[in-house]
This record gives structure tokens, C-alpha cells and sequence, in this order.
């Protein structure tokens, strides 16, 4: 069996992430996308297991403690992180994997996982990010004006991923962000066909 991709997904707040991945997963159902524990609390109408497993600050230590999480980081005063275990049986069963995480904790699954691929999600100007932050509606002033604080920061090291998608129209990134997936999935070293492996004994 051909593991499958392991495909990170970070860029700003509000750049279109969480829409990007939802259109992929239409456009091919097998792929998994990964639901991260935080400390956060949810927000009105997010439900435990689907967009989070929310957690509490002891709970997620415990989980770091004892090896469970993939990567992690500390995002807006809350911890996110990974949960290793989904990652590995996906994959093992030939399903692409997205994780949907922030630029600190991409690093560190390329430095974990070497073959997984980096992709940076680059809004068309920084008044176009702070806009779709605004009419996205979920979060208030004070939250929003802490996220485009952190964009410039997260902006700032778009060139240490594998690629970068501007999503200016959502088709066309949506696009681009599969193809990156599709052709990854044809590199050489991605084929372990037993059959081909046969003739060079
Ligand atoms: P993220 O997951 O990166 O925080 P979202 O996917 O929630 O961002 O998108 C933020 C807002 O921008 C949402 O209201 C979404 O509908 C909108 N959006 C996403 N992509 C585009 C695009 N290409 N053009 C215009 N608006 C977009
Ligand atoms: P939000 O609170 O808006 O859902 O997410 C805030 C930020 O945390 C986003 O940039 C998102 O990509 C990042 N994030 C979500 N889950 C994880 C995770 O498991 N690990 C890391 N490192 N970042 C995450």
C-alpha cells in the first residue's frame, strides 16, 4: 500500500484556509483532515470532535507528556496541537492527510516527518486579509486587530514552506492547492510498486 500525502496547510487568519480545505475534501471525500486539540474554548457553533477536540490546559500537557501529539504550538495565548495516532493509521491506509496549523507547528512535522509537504496560503494584499476577517463575522475588534498582528509576523516566513498559493479567487487556489497534490503524489520516491522494486533484484 502507497501511504498517502501528508499535506500542511498554514497561512493567516482569514486568508481562506478552512474554505480551501473544505473544497478539497469535496472534490476528493478520501482525504482526512485532521482535527486538532486546543485549550480555546469553542466558539457558538462549533461542536467537540468536529472542528476541535476542545481540552483543558492539564489535559493537553498530559497528552504532550506522553508523546501523543504530532506537533504543537501556542497560538493567541491558547495551545493547538496534533493528535500523532489519526495522522499515522490515515496515512498507512493510503489516504491523504491535511493538517490546517500554524507556521510553528508546520516546522516541526517537516523536521518529524520529512516527506510531508508545505504549502502557504498567501491572501492578494494585507487589506484584502483584514477585510475577509472582518465580513467572516467570528471573531470581535480586539481579536481581529490581535490576528493581523500575527499575520505580519506568520507572512514573514512564507519562504521556508515547500510552496505558496495566493488565494485570490478561490477556484484557482483551490487548484493550484491540488495540483501541489497531485503531483507530489508522483514523484518517484512515492511509489514503492513491490512489482517495480522485483526487477532490480
Ligand atoms: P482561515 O481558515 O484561513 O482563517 P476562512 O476559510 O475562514 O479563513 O476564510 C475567511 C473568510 O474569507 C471567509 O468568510 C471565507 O468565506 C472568505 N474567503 C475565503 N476565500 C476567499 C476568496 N478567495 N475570496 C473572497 N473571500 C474568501
Ligand atoms: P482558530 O482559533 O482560529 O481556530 O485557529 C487559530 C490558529 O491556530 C490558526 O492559525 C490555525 O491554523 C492554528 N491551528 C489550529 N490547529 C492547530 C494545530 O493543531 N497545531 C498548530 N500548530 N496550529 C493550529
Amino acid at each position: 500500500m502507497i501511504p498517502g500525502l501528508l499535506l500542511v496547510i498554514s497561512g493567516p487568519s482569514g486568508v481562506g484556509k478552512g474554505t480551501i480545505c473544505a473544497r478539497l475534501k469535496t472534490m476528493d471525500p478520501t482525504i482526512h483532515l485532521s482535527i486538532s486539540m486546543t485549550t480555546r474554548p469553542p466558539r457558538e457553533g462549533e461542536e467537540e470532535g468536529r472542528e476541535y477536540f476542545f481540552v483543558s490546559e492539564a489535559r493537553f500537557q498530559e497528552l504532550l507528556k506522553q508523546g501523543e501529539l504530532l506537533e504543537w504550538a501556542r497560538v493567541y495565548d491558547f495551545y493547538y496541537g496534533t493528535p500523532k495516532k489519526p495522522v499515522m493509521e490515515m496515512r498507512a491506509a493510503g489516504r491523504d492527510v491535511i493538517l490546517e496549523i500554524d507556521v510553528q507547528g508546520g516546522l516541526q512535522v517537516k523536521a518529524n516527518c520529512p516527506d510531508s509537504i508545505l504549502v502557504f496560503v498567501l491572501p492578494p494584499s494585507f487589506d484584502e486579509l483584514a477585510s475577509r476577517l472582518q465580513s467572516r463575522g467570528t471573531e470581535g475588534a480586539e481579536a481581529i486587530a490581535t490576528r493581523l498582528r500575527w499575520a505580519r509576523e506568520e507572512l514573514r516566513s512564507f519562504r521556508r514552506y515547500d510552496y505558496a498559493v495566493v488565494n485570490d479567487t478561490l477556484e484557482e487556489a483551490v487548484r493550484k492547492v491540488n495540483a501541489i497534490r497531485v503531483a507530489e503524489k508522483c514523484r518517484p520516491s512515492f511509489h514503492g510498486l513491490a512489482w517495480l522494486d522485483s526487477l532490480e533484484e
